[in-house]
């Protein structure tokens, strides 16, 4: 029997799950289920929310480096595929071309860092 049980549904939109007990709730400072203290949970959800908006209205606003400030603080938060192909868009906005690959590569490549010049 190699059977592997069906991964869980995914929450709604709007909802999480506890990372304790697994239960699927809106966002809340206590788990519904195990009262478990979800405070920590929540404020990096709400840290992160902020920061994601914040890139792209930085971004819409063509103000570079506060873009790329607030993706890197929004990477290093939550290092997902959205906070990776934001900061890598942040990065090549900002003429990092061989960072934006590198973080794109998930990989370190000793590559020397390409920045944009006025000029050569
Ligand atoms: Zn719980």
């Amino acid at each position: 029997m190699d059977h592997e049980p069906p991964p869980a549904p995914e929450p709604a939109p709007g909802q999480f799950r506890c990372p304790t007990c697994g239960a699927r709730q809106d966002w809340s400072d206590v788990c519904r289920r195990c009262k478990c203290d979800l405070s920590l949970t929540v404020a990096a959800h709400r840290r992160r929310s902020q920061l994601r908006t914040r890139c792209l209205a930085h971004l819409r606003a063509d103000r570079l480096d506060a873009a790329l400030s607030a993706a890197t603080e929004l990477h290093a938060l939550t290092p997902d595929d959205d906070a990776t192909r934001l900061l890598a868009v942040a990065r090549l906005l900002h003429g990092d071309y061989a960072a934006a690959l590198q973080l794109l590569a998930g990989e370190k490549l000793d590559l020397p860092s390409v920045r944009s010049g006025h000029g050569t």
